[in-house]
């Protein structure tokens, strides 16, 4: 079985913490990246020379939410078209709360995607305004009660600890907030400061102290007691799921099992070789029009 990772590398604007391959501003680029992924996908079965099963589909990014619903389903069609995707495929997409509504949720569950993530980071305005990031918890509730209305019945819930300033009863009120949301799964991540972010230029700098690893430590152990307590198995490092509603994605990736890295700067692992695909959007959507019918260097492949 394999697994399909779709990047989507847009976002409104950038957060302090993050240096994912993403951007904003590219907002215009958004229809010929559909266009150049959907060409992606057939130029891939092409080359597998049969229809590879899957059994999962991951948008990531960025903000998977920035694409329209069809633009989404245009995606799923061409994998539809040209890999056996298996009947009850999990099929998840990233989000951020700010940028959803009720008919855009419903437009996507009809479009097939059938497990939500939500970005939440935190339910304190504090750590929200220090991470830059551009919705409150207030959004998040309204927005799951969204996603339920809509028929989303696996939803995680990313969370993250360790951040500067961030006491531990600040973090035990965030993961307290979330549980009341009644989520299928979490994924609680510690902040790594990335060279090169506004957050690390300001702790590098004295703006902001330095985040602290024991606390941050302590914050892991308290929240895995606290989700067993209330039903969660930790199935992986970051990742805790209620009984049966594991990300088959994320253990993919654990059980180094493979998947093909679809969209710009995406990795994948297949056939004993990792991949990697040109970086920006630009970039990806330039070597898709130019790769006609299979160009093997469009992706770099390296020995695993
Ligand atoms: S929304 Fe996510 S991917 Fe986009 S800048 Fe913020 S953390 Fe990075």
């Amino acid at each position: 079985m394999h697994s399909l990772y779709i990047h989507v590398p847009f976002c409104r604007r950038r957060c302090s913490y993050c240096d994912f391959n993403t951007y904003a501003g590219q907002e215009h680029l958004q229809a010929a990246y559909v266009a150049a992924l959907v060409r992606e996908i057939g130029l891939l079965a092409v080359a597998a020379g049969e229809a590879l099963p899957v059994h999962t589909v991951y948008f990531g990014g960025g903000t998977p939410s920035l694409l329209s619903p069809r633009q989404i389903a245009q995606v799923l069609e061409a994998v539809a078209r040209h890999f056996a995707l298996t009947a009850d495929a999990e099929i998840s997409l990233e989000a951020n709360p700010g940028t959803l509504a009720p008919a855009y949720l419903k437009a996507l569950r009809q479009a097939g995607v059938n497990r939500l993530s939500l970005g939440v980071q935190s339910a304190h305005p504090a750590d929200l305004h220090l991470l830059e990031r551009d919705h409150d918890f207030l959004t998040v509730i309204r927005t799951v009660a969204w996603a339920r209305q809509a028929g989303f019945d696996n939803l995680n819930l990313d969370l993250m600890l360790g951040l500067p300033q961030q006491p531990l009863e600040r973090w035990q009120r965030t993961v307290e907030l979330a549980l009341d949301l009644a989520p299928e799964h979490f994924s609680l991540y510690a902040l790594t400061l990335e060279h090169g972010t506004p957050l690390a230029h300001w702790v590098d700098r004295g703006l902001v102290p330095a985040p602290d690893p024991d606390l941050a430590a302590e914050m892991y152990l308290w929240a895995d007691e606290r989700l067993r307590q209330a039903g969660f198995r930790q199935y992986e490092i970051s990742n805790w799921a209620r009984p049966g509603m594991v990300c088959r994605h994320n253990l993919q990736y654990w059980r180094n099992q493979p998947y093909l890295g679809l969209g710009a700067g995406a990795h994948g692992y297949a056939g004993g070789f990792r991949t990697v695909n040109a970086l920006t959007p630009g970039a990806y959507i330039r070597r898709l029009e130019d790769a006609a019918p299979w160009k093997p260097s469009m992706a770099s492949p390296s020995p695993a």
